[in-house]
Parts: C-alpha cells; sequence; structure tokens
C-alpha cells in the first residue's frame, strides 16, 4: 500500500535472500540455513545485497526499506550510503506485542508459487489452504514454525533493539505506529498521517 502511494519500490531483504535461495547458489545455501535457524544474515552479505538494490534505476526517486537495517552495523552502513547521495530517510517503527506476533506468524501460509501470503485467522484464502490467485496448496515458511519465531524475536532484542536507539539518539526522524490490533488499511492510514501524506 505504501509503495503504490509512494509510487516507489519495496525493497524487502527477505524476499530478496529467500529468491536467492530458491535460485539455490552455492552463497545462497548457507544463507538458508542461517535464515531457517531463525538466525539474522550476516552483515556484510546483506549490505551488498541492498547496494546493489539500490543502484537499480526504479530506486532512484526513493524506497521503502523492510527488514533493513536489522543490526547496529547495517544501520551504520545505510547511514554513510544515504548521507553520501543525500537521501533523508523517516523510520518507522511498528510496535506490536510479542504475544499478537507469534500468534499471527504462527497462522501465515504462503503459496509456493506466486508468494502470495495469507492468515487462517486474519485473512484466510477462499478455498480451504488453497491459493486464490492459481490454486496452489499453501505452505508455512520455515522460518514462520514457532521455535524459529521465538529466535527471531530473541534475535531481534539482541540486535535490532539498538537500531531503534541508535536512530532515537542520531536525533532521526522516527514514527512509531501501534499496529497490534488494527487491520492493514487502518496501520497504512496511520503511517500516511505521520508522512503528511494524507492524499493516498
Ligand atoms: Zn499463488
Amino acid at each position: 500500500m505504501l509503495t503504490e502511494c509512494l509510487g516507489i519500490p519495496h525493497i524487502s531483504t527477505g524476499d530478496m535472500l529467500r529468491e536467492r535461495i530458491r535460485q539455490g547458489a552455492e552463497l545462497a545455501e548457507r544463507m538458508a540455513a542461517v535464515m531457517h535457524s531463525g538466525a539474522l544474515v550476516r552483515d556484510e552479505v546483506v549490505n551488498k545485497l541492498v547496494e546493489e538494490r539500490l543502484s537499480h534505476p526504479d530506486a532512484a526517486d526513493g524506497f521503502v526499506l523492510d527488514g533493513y537495517p536489522r543490526t547496529l552495523a547495517q544501520a551504520q552502513h545505510l547511514d554513510q550510503w544515504l548521507e553520501s547521495r543525500g537521501v533523508r530517510e523517516v523510520v518507522i517503527h511498528l510496535a506490536v506485542d510479542y504475544n499478537v506476533i507469534i500468534a499471527r506468524l504462527t497462522g501465515r501460509r504462503q503459496c509456493p508459487r506466486c508468494g502470495t501470503l495469507y492468515n487462517m485467522a486474519s485473512q484466510p484464502p477462499s478455498e480451504d489452504n488453497l491459493c486464490d490467485k492459481d490454486g496452489v496448496p499453501l505452505v508455512i515458511r520455515e522460518d514462520d514454525s514457532e521455535p524459529v519465531i521465538r529466535e527471531r524475536l530473541d534475535a531481534y532484542e539482541r540486535q535490532t533493539r539498538p537500531v531503534l536507539e541508535y536512530y532515537a539518539t542520531a536525533r532521526r526522524r522516527v514514527v512509531k505506529v501501534d499496529g497490534s490490533n488494527d487491520p492493514p488499511e487502518a496501520v497504512f492510514r496511520k503511517i500516511c498521517r505521520a508522512l503528511d501524506k494524507d492524499d493516498c
């Protein structure tokens, strides 16, 4: 919704890493092992991947980064990149209660063909466990199983919480949006209001 409104690309490091893994390169195999264990992929690997993606022409007028920066080292790397190009950033902090996160992620299903995400609780497919778009049976992503989710939340506390503190200390623009209970449209409206984008 945000990228449509702003007319800029959505750059998700999770999608990029999964795409590489699907392509099956040797590096990707190592990353797959790390991702499936819930630990965070090494900074240099992700930094390279993002930098390469940001150099594509469609990102010249801006971009929405999703899942990045996730560590302090990544945030500092991104800062240098943005500063050297005179790009200003807004950090959107989607705050969600842990129990809500676990309930959401364990209900998440994905179409292995087209990548569409569903949620068995809040956004189920119209036919039992089949993708609405192509009828392919949905799967639970390996990184959405409950033990892996717990590990992801631990990794978040250890590595990503300091990123928020970093932006706060550096007096960057951080917009905190409560995403615990509202449907996606309402969360989107809150973000737009915070960005002074009322015309989306
Ligand atoms: Zn599909």
